[in-house]
């Protein structure tokens, strides 16, 4: 069978998984898989500063117990440097991108001022690379989220794509990545939405195609805090994974019966694939005790 649909999931190995990414790789997998698709798995490891020794396997490990079987090799974005090198050198003979000089103090917390854009100022040296934006206004039709349109100018001015430490900007690897392994369909967590304008004017000016994109509502800690290894969400390991499989279904609102708690995750998993198609996971982030019940429906974050 050829396969249309391809998800994805890509977790950075910044920590192990916690409930909130297994929400995110349970939403992906249901998607594609119900669609009769691919699901790949991509390790995002492009930051070897926020990098934990071993959080990679153990990502691997815990969606294996999970029974998220993701289809071929795993992609390493640690081993795409070539691919992402070539992109970089096509923005800048296109013109569409410039060194910049300016520091993240200097540039403060709004939109690039434009500082280095034609040129750079006397005496200074390069530091980083920025893709123009021009006038871009992106738009494009969330799954879940509806009609977005941002303009790049008001957002975030000329972003950056190689960073003053000489790494790869997350942007850029991800638009690369989700090209070469022809991605039709990203699925993933609302935390992201705001990225989305970018990677789509970078798909734009490397003539890349544009994957259908779909941002669920992420979940909140019982403080309604974010969910992520600085607020020290506790990982989801291997031997938690029938209990993290019913209530990431719990979550995504697909209404698992409560006796199906502890069942074999093949069976949640069979179970959630039958009810994906045409199911809305919730559109805005909403607190869930992972370890317990339901907490209710809060604010977004
Ligand atoms: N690696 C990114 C993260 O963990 C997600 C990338 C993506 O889904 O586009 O936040």
């Amino acid at each position: 069978m050829t396969a249309t649909v391809v998800g994805r999931f890509a977790p950075s190995p910044s920590g192990p998984l916690h409930f909130g990414s297994v929400v995110a790789a349970m939403a992906s997998y249901l998607d594609a898989r119900a669609r009769g698709g691919r699901w790949l798995l991509r390790i995002d490891d492009l930051d070897p500063p926020r990098e934990v020794a071993g959080a990679a396997d153990a990502i691997l490990a815990t969606l294996a117990a999970l029974g998220l079987e993701w289809d071929g090799a795993v992609t390493y974005q640690s081993r795409r440097g070539a691919a992402y090198r070539e992109a970089l050198e096509r923005l800048a003979a296109s013109g569409a991108s410039f060194p910049c000089a300016c520091t993240r103090a200097m540039v403060g917390k709004g939109p690039y001022p434009g500082t280095c854009r034609n040129g750079l100022p006397p005496g200074r040296r390069a530091r980083a690379v920025r893709v123009r934006v021009g006038d871009a206004r992106i738009a494009f039709e969330d799954r879940w989220q509806g009609r977005q349109e941002r303009c790049l100018a008001t957002s975030s001015g000329d972003f950056v794509v190689r960073r003053a430490d000489g790494l790869v900007a997350y942007h850029l690897a991800v638009v690369v990545d989700d090209a070469a392994a022809g991605v039709t369909d990203v699925v993933r967590g609302l935390d992201l939405l705001d990225s989305t304008p970018q990677q789509i004017h970078l798909q734009h000016l490397l003539g890349l195609p544009t994957p259908s994109y779909g941002h669920f509502g992420v979940v909140l800690g019982r403080h309604g805090n974010k969910l992520s290894k600085q607020t020290r969400a506790p990982a989801v390991l291997a031997d938690d994974a029938a209990q993290a499989a019913w209530a990431a279904l719990d979550f995504l609102r697909l209404t698992p019966p409560a006796d199906a708690r502890g069942a074999p995750v093949a069976e949640l998993l069979r179970w959630g694939v039958a009810r994906w198609p045409g199911h809305e996971p919730p559109r805005a982030a909403m607190v869930y005790d992972y370890s317990g019940d339901a907490a209710g429906a809060a604010g977004t974050a």
